[in-house]
């Protein structure tokens, strides 16, 4: 085995690290944690320090780590076959095993799904596929994408585009001129305090109404959406928000993707936000929790109603022309298959509800009458805490302060992991499904400590 130090002198030299600060990392002022081994919720480093993942991973470790019955699914089919490619109706058992068990959890009117590696290149998918069907349909003129401030899609081209998050933007020429960004449904970031919840909805949606008046709706193609906001600050919608943009996408024939990266699956408590949330979209993006990250993999699932138009599309066309040389991997596939009949025979994603709900209730017992603490807010095993210099006065704290950060650094010098946010002095909890009341009261208690060091 490599010596420590040798390891961490090579990550400097030679590893290019995604969301970091390049060249405080490349001088050594910048942490570096070399991960070594994980059992259910926890994680150990190469020095052997155990820690508490309370945001699995990033977010996506939803069964938690060390399941034996992934791993040997893993190498039973790297063992039988390690590739073959789903190029031109080629298959393998565990491929159409997978996208028919995916497509008995999804929303009853979705109709295939096409597999991808990740979220990012699943949701380049998505975009390609509604372009395809207006183009088929003879509207070439309706393909500009709406998506929210705040909103995460990836960090592609056009994902880094929907994307409404400056750090996914700043320098990079994004977004692209297809993309407009609309209002987050981000009820404590309203501008008028004196607005009602319901009444913040009726902005949201009165916003959404003036920027597709503005732009025409003959040219806007689609509206994408997080059921729940993750990456933007983990962000319930307002009450009665999905119907109402949903009522707005049909009546102007837009359509609608719900991009279930981190709610697919289980996350809140329901197999998916669209069902949670009483959403009919007309694509799902997935990934994350297809196969709880024992393998890449992603997936766009198409409803009935874009599906018979790609079929029309290819009798005039000709073959799609749209693919991966890993689509469908096949040991990603084994890995979701796997990973989906774990969910099932343990009842994972009912504990998804249970144990979140414990957890939810924790922080909010430990924190939520500390005076700038503006909310604990969370859905299912998904959960967040906002710091505010003085809530009552609407008050943010200056950037410049990083309170969440420091927040996330005193509890990690504890042993847990929680995520500060990219945006936003905003502390996020996603951990695996499995998490234990013990577990839950840990991290209630030890980010009592912390919020208390540094507030
Ligand atoms: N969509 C959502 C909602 C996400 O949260 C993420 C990643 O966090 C993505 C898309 C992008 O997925 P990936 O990082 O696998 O490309």
């Amino acid at each position: 085995m490599l010596r420590n130090d040798q390891l961490d002198q090579w990550d400097r030299e030679n590893f290019f690290h995604p969301s970091t600060h390049l060249a405080q990392f490349a001088r050594g002022e910048a942490p570096s944690r070399i991960i070594q081994t994980a059992r259910g919720c926890h994680i150990t480093d190469r020095n052997g320090t155990s820690l508490l993942d309370a945001f699995a991973g990033l977010y996506c470790v939803n069964v938690g780590y060390g399941r034996p019955e992934i791993a040997e699914a893993i190498a039973e089919q790297a063992k039988e076959l390690a590739y073959y490619h789903a190029y031109v109706g080629h298959g393998t058992e565990a491929s159409i095993t997978l996208a028919k068990m995916v497509l008995d959890r999804a929303p009853s009117h979705m109709s295939k799904v096409y597999f991808g590696l990740g979220g990012s290149d699943a949701n380049e998918t998505n975009i390609k596929l509604v372009w395809y069907y207006n183009n088929i349909l003879g509207r070439p003129q309706k393909k500009k994408i709406i998506s929210r401030w705040r909103g995460y899609h990836g960090s592609g081209l056009m994902t880094g585009s929907l994307t409404g998050l400056e750090l996914f933007h700043k320098k990079f020429d994004l977004p692209l001129a297809q993309v407009i960004h609309t209002d987050a449904p981000y009820y404590l970031r309203r501008k008028d305090r004196a607005m009602t919840e319901a009444q913040f909805t009726d902005h949201l949606i009165a916003e959404l109404e003036a920027l597709i008046e503005r732009e025409g709706a003959d040219t806007i193609a689609a509206f994408i959406g997080e059921p729940l906001m993750g990456t933007g600050g983990i962000v319930p919608p307002p009450a009665g928000y999905w119907p109402r943009v949903q009522e707005v996408l049909d009546r102007h024939d837009i359509l609608l993707i719900a991009d279930e990266v981190v709610t697919g699956f289980g996350r809140l408590g329901s197999m998916f936000g669209s069902d949670h949330y009483g959403i009919k979209p007309d694509l799902i993006t997935i990934a994350k929790g297809l196969t709880s990250a024992y393998a890449p993999l992603s997936g766009s699932i198409v409803g009935d109603k874009m599906w018979k138009v790609l079929e029309q599309g290819t009798d005039e066309n000709g073959a799609i022309g749209h693919g991966w040389t890993y689509s469908a991997h096949p040991i990603g596939a084994a890995a979701g298959v796997a990973n989906l009949k774990l969910i099932d025979d343990l009842g994972l994603v009912e504990a998804a509800g249970k144990n979140g709900a414990y957890l939810n209730a924790a922080l909010t017992d430990a924190v939520g009458a500390h005076g700038q603490v503006a909310e604990v807010r969370g859905e299912g095993m998904i959960a967040a805490i906002e710091f505010m210099e003085d809530p009552d006065k609407g008050a943010f704290f200056d950037p410049s302060r990083t309170v969440g950060a420091k927040v996330s650094a005193a509890l990690l010098e504890q042993g847990v992991i929680a995520r500060a946010m990219p945006q936003g002095d905003i502390l996020g909890f996603a951990p695996p499904f499995c998490l234990t009341e013990a577990e839950a009261d840990e991290i209630a208690g030890k980010t009592k400590k912390a919020v208390e060091s540094v507030l």
